[in-house]
Order: structure tokens, then sequence, then C-alpha cells
């Protein structure tokens, strides 16, 4: 027996943990669990526990559906919010076929084979995320406008608001999980928060988001609110961004490091951040993923509808943030454009695919973006080469259909299953004649 699994099942007992939870993601970025027994959890980190791929959202289709779940031992946790002792413990799982190889439609299993080819050129991927949402008053009507908790904006500081104590309630949680929170704050709109995890390697990562979103609509739950990842849940105020800020280590160095270029900003990251513009279009139906994606996207409120980079500049969906040259560790780029509702395993893993290819074909990085793009004119935009990011998910979808780089990086069983699926979510919004419609068109046609 490893060390890990020794770990894990001495825990068991000496927590007198009750149940445990086996966590995986679907292809749309839904978290799934399944509790055992303790006493089955040894059999289940030998031989997996099967359970119908066709059920889950992208997995498989009906005849042939039998999938094996084999949890990670590395990602033993407890859930705070279960208690303890007496509680209940998670893991993420790997997913496999029957005969032992790793199931295609596996979000975990797309990020690690993208890690394993950045692996391949010498790097490690690193990512940390801001990731803002909403907390809504109870109940929340399905259909109906929801009703933010607060009416503070960035950065208030309000005494024991209900938005300090769940941070910090929810900060708490995280942390007993391991989970590092770096900042927390409030954001721009009425009960809009947002919590900074400190960096991790983007698998580590893409598991820590989920459960953080999990943790959050707990702890919400717990205060009779409502936490909400959605986009764009409200028409008049900003959206809920998942910034994520990049790099790439060769061994102990970072290699998005050089004192001696502008930005110290290496060639490797300049080559890095070319392919994320390069590649920013083909990758959105994976990185803004909703139709409601694109009304953030569209409605100002600091989110990026234009490709471009800029030093600082907030309008730019490549940021370079500014760091001390003491701290070279630090150098990274800074991705705007993705949401909070994103599947993180998939969205980490085109992010990377999309630099490398950069770095690869040794793409040339355009010129900065030193404006504000948005107070510029469509032509003015055109004579600098600044392209809009696909403005629907149509597009997008449109965009993504002829990439070979989506293709490659998906697998081509999830490349099918997103394109089919995100077709169909258009398909059905078109279908419906809004309020807005009525309202205006009747009236007077
Ligand atoms: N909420 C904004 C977004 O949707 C970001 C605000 C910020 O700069 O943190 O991207
Ligand atoms: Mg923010
Ligand atoms: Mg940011």
């Amino acid at each position: 027996m490893d060390k890990q699994t020794d770990f894990v099942l001495r825990t068991l007992e000496e927590r007198d943990v009750r149940f445990v939870r086996l966590w995986f993601t679907d292809v749309l970025g839904f978290l799934k669990s399944v509790a055992i027994a303790p006493a089955e959890l040894e059999g289940a980190l030998a031989e997996g526990i099967g359970f119908d791929g066709s059920a889950i959202q992208g997995f498989a289709r009906v005849y042939e559906s039998d999938m094996v779940a084999h949890p990670d031992p590395s990602t033993f946790q407890l859930l705070p919010w279960r208690g303890n002792p007496g509680g209940t413990a998670r893991m993420f799982c790997d997913i496999g076929l029957p005969d032992g190889s790793p199931s295609f439609a596996d979000p975990r299993h797309v990020l690690k084979r993208a890690m394993k080819k950045a692996a391949d050129m010498g790097f490690t991927y690193y990512v940390h995320p801001e990731i803002e949402f909403y907390l809504f008053k109870q109940p929340l009507i399905p259909g109906e406008v929801p009703v933010p908790v607060d009416r503070s904006g960035y950065f208030d500081h309000t005494t024991a608001t209900a938005g300090t104590d769940f941070r910090r309630t929810a900060i708490t949680m995280l942390e007993q999980m391991g989970i590092s929170v770096e900042f927390s704050h409030h954001e721009g709109g009425p009960g809009q928060q947002e919590i900074d995890l400190r960096y991790a390697d983007a698998l580590t990562m893409a598991d820590n988001i989920m459960t953080f979103r999990v943790t959050v609509k707990e702890v919400a739950v717990m205060q009779n609110l409502y936490a909400s990842f959605m986009p764009k849940p409200l028409a008049d105020q900003p959206g809920s961004g998942m910034h994520s800020h990049v790099s790439l280590f060769e061994g102990d160095t970072n290699a998005f490091y050089d004192a001696s270029s502008e930005y110290n900003l290496s060639k490797t990251g300049r080559q890095f951040v070319a392919g994320l513009l390069h590649h920013a279009s083909e990758i959105s139906a994976v990185l803004n993923p909703w139709v409601n994606s694109y009304k953030r996207l569209a409605g100002g409120g600091e989110a990026p509808n234009y490709i471009c980079w800029g030093q600082n500049n907030r309008s730019a969906m490549v940021r370079i943030p500014m760091f001390k040259p003491t701290k070279a560790s630090s150098a990274r780029v800074e991705l705007r454009s993705l949401d909070s509702s994103v599947n993180p395993y998939l969205a980490y893993a085109l992010i990377l695919n999309a630099g490398l290819s950069g770095i690869e074909n040794e793409m040339v990085l355009p010129d900065p973006a030193e404006d504000d793009v948005w107070s510029l004119t469509d032509r003015q935009r055109e004579a600098l080469g600044i392209k809009p990011l696909p403005h629907s998910l149509d597009a997008a979808v449109r965009a993504m259909e002829t990439s070979q780089l989506v293709a490659d990086t998906l697998g081509e069983h999830v490349f099918d299953f997103v394109l089919r699926n995100k077709r169909a979510e258009y398909a059905e919004y078109m279908r419906q004649v809004t309020p807005l419609e009525l309202s205006k068109l009747l009236p007077s046609l």
C-alpha cells in the first residue's frame, strides 16, 4: 500500500469519517458526486467504482456506458461543513473505461494530457484565479430577477454586512481544505464578491475551483443566502469574471521573466501571449460557455471584448501585471476573458495549449494596446489590428468548429459533444420571444 493510501485509510479511522464522497466533473463543468461507506474505500482505491457514464453530460453513448471512477488519494480532504469527527470526506476521481484505459471524456484527463505536453517541452504550468460571484437573498425564484444581499460596491468596507461574514466563513473552510486564499473583497456589483486563490499547478487549481464553488454555495445556504457563478445575472451590473493569472516554470525558473526585456516579459512569455491572442476566438466557446456569457462580455463592467494585450490596461483581454523586479518568480500574464461558470479543466487545458502553440510556432506579439480600447472607434481599432472576441455563443461555436487546436486539446469526443451541446443551447435561445421584444414591438407593429 502506498503512503497516500495508507494516510487516507488511517484518517478515516482516526476521524471516524462516516461517508466518503467521490467527485468528478462532467463536460459542462458540473460537479458529480457519489457517496460510499468508508469500508468500501480500500476496494474503491484498488479497483475503482463502476457507474453509468451515459447518464453524465458528455461522458458516453448508451452502448458504451460502463465507466469506472478511480479516486485520487492525493485529493483526500474532510468537508468542514459536515462536522468532524463523524463527518464526510471527499476525493476527486479519474474516470476510466472497464479495460483500464482513461476515459477521453474526462475533463481531468483532458487537462492532464495538456500538462503532459507542457512537461515534454520542459514546462510546469501554474495558475491562480480571481473568482467573482454574487450573493443573493433567498428565496431565489427561477426565472425572476434575483435580489442582491447588499448595495455595496468595489472594495467597500461596511461593518458586519452579510458579505464580510460570508467571506470570513468561506475562507476559513477553504483554508481547512488546504486551499490558500490570497485576497478577498467586495466587487463592483451589489452583493458581488471576489476571492483570489493562491497559485498552484493547474490540475490542483482546477480541483480547487470545483471545491471552491461547492464550499461557497454551502456557506451561502448556511447563511440563508444563494451564491451564483452565473456570468451575468443582473442586466445593469457587472458580470462575474474568473480572470486567471498563468505562468510557466522551467524547474525553479519562471520562464516568463526576463529582466532585460520590456515589461520584464521574456521571449517565451511574449510568444505565449501571442498564442493566446491568436487562438482567442477559437477557445471562446469553452472560456465563455453559455449564451449568458456573451452578455457579460458585451455589457462593459470591465469585461474585455477585444482581442488585445496591455500592461495595466483593464480594457485589454490579456494584462501583464506589474510586479517587483525582486520577485521574478511572480512574473505572469492575466487572461481576463473567461468567466466564473467555466469548466476549469477544459478552460485551463485550452489556455495552456493556445500559449504553447505561440511558443512552438514562434508567434510574434503585436503592439500593446495603450489606450482604453472601448473608447476607440471601430475604424481606430481596425487600424490598430484589434479584433473583437466572438459576440455570441453562435459566433464562438463557429470559430471553434474549424479549430485544429481545440479539436486536438479536447479530443474528438469532447470536441463533438461541446459543439453539439452549444449549438442546441443557442438554437433553444433563438426560439424564445422575450419580454423585451413584446414590450418594444407589440405596441407599434
Ligand atoms: N467583473 C469584471 C469582469 O467581469 C472584472 C472586474 C475586475 O477588474 O476585477 O471581468
Ligand atoms: Mg475582480
Ligand atoms: Mg483581474
